[in-house]
């Protein structure tokens, strides 16, 4: 029976130092996430293996669905480790790994033995032949097939104890969180912001979050679907830090003195500098949008170099070239979909003119700016104090 997972990872790119940061860092996470599960789970590093071994009962779909949300697995492989007890007891381990797994014994196989252990006393081949045959004896509906089997029966010879496995799960790819550094996510209730945070946690990098409320304008209850967002981003990404920014004097001094077809251009500058203030204070390397070219009027290239231009810190924009619809595939895929949809106001669209400027001069836009001079940056060094800090 299944009591153990083999966690296959990807190797490339991971060599030298930077290797035993990978598997620390994955191990540690795994660990983590079998922590929060029913079951006692030890998760062991062995020579260029993780292994996460049961010692109690456990829910074999909530370990993999776990297991799917840590960045870095490769691969899960569900998989029965007994002792070398000999030849013979191999073979009846082997024909029981079979019978369990496999109730319906249609199919075509193949065994692929590997041996650490060179004392074994026979050779690979003559393993997988063995081993082979005493299928096809004992289960005749089977049949061999070296090049495209449905089947393909790992057996790991390793010291005194030898892994049977034959499932290779898809994990979700990527780099360990905490192998690269740490960004500030500009998370919005929409569909995209969620989106664009999965993506660069998936990088292996940390995520802290802001979000610009604006209450009255904006209720309680949006507020709460963005805490809800980033729960659901911190399965993939672990713990984030979400600054609760109360933008609402902000917006209306903006509303109050600038041209209202620039209100969103300028607001968004705005943010973007609350927002790298924020990053800066807690060691932020990035900031992190769910821009995507052209999808709204504040994201014309135009617009989106007007905005950028007073940020220091490089902005990570991994949407930036996707469609709508592919944004969607991916919000469906981590579970953030449902959520982004509620139907809960924005900050951004209750101010939003009839007709924003598509195409900003930079100019003007500094000349508007002034206008707000008396008051800005008192209002901003507030805004960045009081932002409220919720753990998500
Ligand atoms: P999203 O679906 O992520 O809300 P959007 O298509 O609605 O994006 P905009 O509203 O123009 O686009 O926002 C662009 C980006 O600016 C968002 O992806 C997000 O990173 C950031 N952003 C917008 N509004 C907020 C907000 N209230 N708080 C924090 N970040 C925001
Ligand atoms: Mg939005």
């Amino acid at each position: 029976m299944v009591r153990s997972f083999l966690i296959k990872y990807a190797e490339i790119g991971v060599k030298g130092k930077n290797r035993y940061i990978f598997e620390d860092k994955l191990t540690s996470h795994i660990h983590h996430s079998l922590k929060r599960l029913d079951g006692d789970f030890s998760v062991i590093k062995e020579s260029g293996r993780i292994y996460a071994h049961a010692s109690s009962e456990f829910d074999y779909d909530e370990v993999v669905s776990a297991l799917q949300c840590v960045f870095g697995i490769a691969g899960i492989c569900p998989m029965v480790q007994i002792e070398d007890k000999g030849y013979e007891d191999l073979k009846e381990q082997v024909l029981k790994f079979i019978d369990e797994t496999y109730p319906d014994k249609n199919f075509t196989f193949k065994v692929d033995t590997r041996r650490a252990n060179k004392q074994y006393p026979h050779t690979s081949d003559q393993i997988n032949r063995d081993l082979g045959e005493i299928i096809l004896e004992t289960y005749p509906e089977t049949k061999v097939d070296v090049h495209h089997p449905d089947v393909l029966l790992h057996v790991e010879i390793r010291g005194k104890n030898i892994n049977l496995y034959s499932l290779v799960i898809p994990g979700p790819g990527g780099m360990p969180v905490g192998t690269n550094g740490k960004a500030m996510l500009l998370l919005s209730g929409g569909i995209d912001s969620p989106v664009a945070g999965y993506m660069i946690a998936k990088r292996g990098v940390t995520i802290e979050a802001t979000y610009f409320h604006a209450p009255p304008y904006t209720s309680e209850r949006a507020k709460q679907k963005v805490i809800d967002l980033a729960k659901l981003v911190s399965r993939y990404s672990g713990p984030i830090k979400l600054h609760v920014v109360n933008f609402t004097d902000i917006q209306l001094y903006i509303y109050d003195k600038c041209p209202h077809e620039e209100l969103t251009i300028i607001m968004r500058r705005y943010m973007m500098k609350i927002a790298e203030e924020l990053a800066m204070k807690d060691g932020c390397l990035g900031l992190i949008t769910g821009e995507s070219i052209g999808q709204v009027a504040s994201q014309t290239v135009h617009s989106l170099a007007v905005t950028n231009e007073v940020c220091t810190l490089p902005v990570f924009r991994p949407v930036i070239g996707f469609d709508k619809q592919e944004i969607v595939d991916i919000s469906q895929k981590i579970g953030t979909f449902e959520t982004s949809i509620e139907p809960f106001e924005d900050c951004c669209t209750i101010f939003v003119a009839k007709h924003p400027v598509t195409k900003p001069n930079l100019d003007l836009i500094k000349k508007s700016e002034t206008k707000l001079e008396e008051k800005i940056d008192e209002m901003l060094k507030q805004a960045v104090e009081t932002a409220e800090i919720i753990r998500c």
